[in-house]
């Protein structure tokens, strides 16, 4: 039963589509909240009901909702070349000129982009790349492949095992094979008491150790991260968590793939979280903010220790035989490029530096309501915990119902959230303001204090 007028956009959404991430009963009984338009940091619905979209439209657009430069690269593409694919020796000026802006910007020395159209799809081929590489290297067992609990890497078979998320795995038969997940890097959840941060990275590294030695390094060709987990939950790792970590990794001869498909382009303060935790990958995934999603793109860096070998391989055996119809697609390509150039003219990783100081303030002064747990974050990417019992971190049951209604009254009032389990995530585009970020902490704090 819906409540919507028959023939309504909402009557029929509900009539048609199966959404992702979403509970199709209930949605059956609530439908969507048809959203019509965006400008700026704002979108707007069908009814005109004006949202400040703080979570960047799943922690994506970072130029904003309404930016003519990225409409007009589109339009200026599409009318000169549509589309051209890039498979067998066939290329085109904006997957070209996009690949060399992304070797110039990486933190640390990369090889060669390979241009995907989302980031499940990136880390996809990555997993894919690293089973060739291990044929070509003449090492068949050292395919295996480490990420962590509560990670976040995607949904496709491959990328879905990665992801550490109970429901991405459960119902459909996930992880694969070959897949392991270690220890989540939250101290305030996962530390013992009395153990200080240092102490709990110490663990954290010496319980993926322990997984490596146990499975044998033989046998794993890399370990993923997002130098700060997003869809997991907002998890910002110790200090010292990455130093330790690589320290392991380079003792077993084990690559390191950083995936900033979140963090990547200025969310943490920095251009990529790698630079904010130095964090030295040899393969990078990229995505959301690289094009602000006006078009979806996402893209694969890798450093000569994988390309080498690869390009070995297809020597020998002719191609590789890997990729997408719209694998570096010529105006999502024209549109990244555009879209990096306005990051850069406009300052907006220094923008989310400072914004980014004034959110962290603002929601620290959450820290005392009764239903906040734990306030994390850096940069403009921010979790607010809530617990029933904050001495105890008792969490509400049925998992995640709190944040769940919280979202639903910070919804209410005019700022988009998104509830992650027991976490309200913050994420907001990169041209925020100061008047933005007030607006959302004071909604966020009302919202909060009317449930409680
Ligand atoms: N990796 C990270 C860190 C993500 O946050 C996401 C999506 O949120 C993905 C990969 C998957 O990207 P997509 O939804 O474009 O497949």
């Amino acid at each position: 039963m819906t409540l919507h007028q028959p023939n309504s956009l909402e009557a029929r959404d509900v009539a048609y589509q199966l959404h992702p991430y979403t509970n199709a009963r209930r949605h059956e009984e609530i439908g969507p909240i048809v959203i019509a338009k965006g400008d700026g940091v704002f979108v707007e619905d069908v009814d005109g009901k004006r949202y400040l979209e703080a979570m960047a439209g799943l922690w994506s657009v970072a130029v904003g909702f309404s930016e003519p430069r990225l409409v007009e690269a589109a339009s200026r593409q599409m009318a000169k070349l549509p589309f051209y694919h890039t498979f067998t020796h066939k290329a085109h000026a904006p997957a070209i000129e996009l690949a060399e802006k992304l070797i110039a910007m990486a933190p640390v020395s990369m090889s060669k982009v390979h241009f995907t159209s989302s980031g499940s799809e990136a880390n996809d081929t990555i997993v894919k790349l690293l089973r060739y590489r291990a044929n070509a290297l003449g090492q068949p067992e050292k395919k295996g492949i480490i990420s962590r609990i509560k990670g976040y890497h995607g949904v496709t078979l491959a990328s879905a095992s990665l992801t550490g998320l109970p429901n991405n795995h459960n119902a459909f038969d996930l992880p694969m094979p070959g897949v392991f997940h270690t220890m989540c890097p939250h101290h305030w959840r996962e530390g013992r008491e009395g153990e200080s941060e240092d102490a709990f990275a110490t663990r954290c590294a010496e319980e993926l150790e322990a997984l490596i030695e146990r499975e044998g390094a033989e046998t794993i060709a890399a370990f993923i991260g997002e130098p700060v987990m997003g869809a997991g939950g907002v998890i910002v790792p110790p200090a010292t968590y990455w130093e330790k970590i690589q320290a392991v990794l380079k003792r077993h001869d084990i690559l390191l793939i950083a995936d900033e498909v979140i963090c990547g382009f200025g969310r943490t303060g920095q251009m990529f979280g790698c630079e904010t935790y130095g964090i030295e990958p040899d393969i990078m995934t990229l995505s959301k903010a690289l094009s602000s999603s006006y078009l979806p793109i996402s893209a694969v860096l890798i450093n000569d220790r994988v390309y080498q070998p690869v390009a070995d391989k297809s020597g020998e055996i002719g191609t590789f035989g890997h990729g997408f119809t719209a694998s570096g697609h010529p105006v999502a390509a024209a549109v990244a490029l555009e879209n990096l150039a306005i990051i850069e003219e406009r300052g907006l990783v220094a923008n989310a530096a400072a914004m980014g100081e004034r959110l962290q303030a603002g929601l620290a002064g959450l820290k005392d309501h009764p239903l906040v747990g734990e306030v994390r974050g850096v940069g403009l990417i921010a979790g607010i915990e809530l617990v029933t019992d904050k001495g105890a971190k008792l969490a509400a049951q049925p998992p995640g119902s709190m944040a769940a209604k919280a979202f639903g009254l910070i919804q209410e009032r005019g700022v988009i959230l998104r509830a992650i389990g027991d976490t309200l995530a913050v994420c907001p585009p990169l041209i925020v303001e100061a008047g933005h970020i007030d607006r959302i902490v004071q909604t966020t704090r009302e919202g909060l204090d009317a449930l409680a």
